[in-house]
C-alpha cells in the first residue's frame, strides 16, 4: 500500500514547486496573515512553510496526515468552496515521499510535533513554536529514485519555487511574504494594495510601460495591468493570470493574451502582465486537477472575447 501511495502522491507532488503550492495554500486556507518560506539546494534538500494561521491540535495534526482527511469538505456546490483546497490529499502525499516534519500550535495552548519517514510515523512530542503552523519538507523523493530521476537541477527547480511563490503572493496582496533560498534573502512582502504588490513582484520597467486594465462586460471583470507592445520579454515567465483571485496558467487565457497582441509584437516576444479575471462561480469551475490548474470556462467564447477585445482596445487608446 506504500508503493500506491507513493505512485499517487507524484500525481499532486511532481517536484519541490508543487509541494511549496499546495503547503502555501494551506497556510492561506488556514487564514495566515504572514507566510515564511524557506528553501534549499532548490526545494530538493529542503521546503520550510511557516505560518500564522489557526494551528492544529494534536489530533488534528494525526488527522490532518491521514488520506483524504480534510477539514474543507464543502457542504456548497464544489464550485462555491472559497478555500484553496478540499481534497485532503495533499499532506499525506508529500508526507509518503519525504521526511516530513509538521509543528503546529493553536494560540493559547502548547504546540505538538509529528514526524514521518517516508510514510512511516517516526516520532512525535511537544514542540516549541509561535502560534501557528510549520511544515518541513525534507530530501523530497529520496528514497523514491523512480520520481527523483524527473526532478531537475537545483537551479531549475529554485525558479520553479520561487514562481509559485510569486504567483500565490500576487494573489493574496493582503498576506506578508518571506522567501529564503540557501540563506539568502530573496523575497521580503509587506501586506499591500494589490498594485504595489503586482509592482513589487513585476519588472520594475512596468511602472513606466504598464498599461492599467480595468474592464467590465456582462457581469465579467478584467483588471490588472499590462505591458505595452514595446515592452516584451522573449519567453512568458513574466505572465501572471488569476481566475477569481486563483493562481492560473490555461490554454484559453495565454491564447487569448497572445492574440491580443497579434502584429503588435513579433511571434517570439511575450508581454508582461498581471491579470485579475473575475467572474460569477457558476461561471466557471477552477478545481478540475489537483496539480494542474486548468480552468473551465461556462462561456469560454466570451471571455475569450473580453480579453481579445478589451486589451486590443486599450492598446489602440494607448496609441498602439
Ligand atoms: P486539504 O487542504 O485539501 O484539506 P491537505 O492534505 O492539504 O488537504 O491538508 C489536510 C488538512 O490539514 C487540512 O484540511 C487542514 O485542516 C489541515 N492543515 C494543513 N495545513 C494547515 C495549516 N498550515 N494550518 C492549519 N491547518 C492545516
Ligand atoms: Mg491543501
Amino acid at each position: 500500500s506504500h508503493l500506491v501511495d507513493r505512485i499517487a502522491a507524484g500525481e499532486v507532488v511532481e517536484r519541490p514547486a508543487s509541494a511549496l503550492k499546495e503547503l502555501i495554500e494551506n497556510s492561506l486556507d488556514a487564514g495566515a496573515t504572514r507566510v515564511d518560506v524557506r528553501l534549499a539546494a532548490g526545494g530538493l534538500d529542503l521546503v520550510e512553510v511557516s505560518d500564522d494561521g489557526t494551528g492544529m491540535a494534536p489530533d488534528e495534526l494525526r488527522l490532518a496526515i491521514e488520506r483524504h482527511a480534510t477539514s474543507k469538505l464543502p457542504n456548497e456546490a464544489i464550485e462555491e468552496v472559497a478555500s484553496f483546497g478540499f481534497r485532503g490529499e495533499a499532506l499525506p502525499s508529500i508526507a509518503s515521499v519525504a521526511r516530513f516534519t509538521l509543528e503546529s500550535r493553536v494560540r493559547g495552548a502548547d504546540g505538538w510535533r509529528l514526524e514521518i519517514d517516508h510514510g512511516v510515523p517516526v516520532g512525535e512530542g511537544p514542540a516549541a513554536l509561535p502560534p501557528g503552523t510549520r511544515v518541513r519538507v525534507e530530501d523530497l523523493f529520496g528514497k523514491v529514485p523512480a520520481r527523483r530521476k524527473f526532478l531537475r537541477s537545483p537551479r531549475a527547480e529554485y525558479a520553479a519555487c520561487l514562481d509559485a511563490v510569486r504567483r500565490l503572493a500576487m494573489a493574496r496582496a493582503d498576506v506578508a511574504f518571506t522567501l529564503d533560498h540557501d540563506g539568502r534573502r530573496i523575497l521580503s512582502l509587506a501586506p499591500a494594495a494589490l498594485p504595489a504588490r503586482v509592482a513589487a513582484l513585476l519588472d520594475s520597467g512596468l511602472s513606466e510601460h504598464g498599461l492599467p486594465i480595468d474592464l467590465d462586460r456582462n457581469g465579467i471583470r478584467l483588471g490588472g495591468v499590462v505591458s505595452l507592445p514595446t515592452f516584451t520579454r522573449g519567453a512568458a515567465d513574466q505572465q501572471f493570470l488569476f481566475v477569481n483571485a486563483r493562481p492560473v496558467k490555461d490554454r484559453l487565457l495565454v491564447g487569448a493574451l497572445r492574440a491580443a497582441y497579434q502584429d503588435l509584437i513579433a511571434r517570439e516576444r511575450s508581454p508582461i502582465v498581471a491579470l485579475f479575471l473575475e467572474l460569477p462561480g457558476d461561471q466557471v469551475d477552477i478545481n478540475v486537477h489537483p496539480a494542474k490548474t486548468e480552468v473551465r470556462f461556462a462561456d469560454p467564447q466570451g471571455v475569450r472575447g473580453l480579453i481579445v477585445g478589451g486589451l486590443r482596445s486599450a492598446l489602440d487608446q494607448a496609441g498602439h
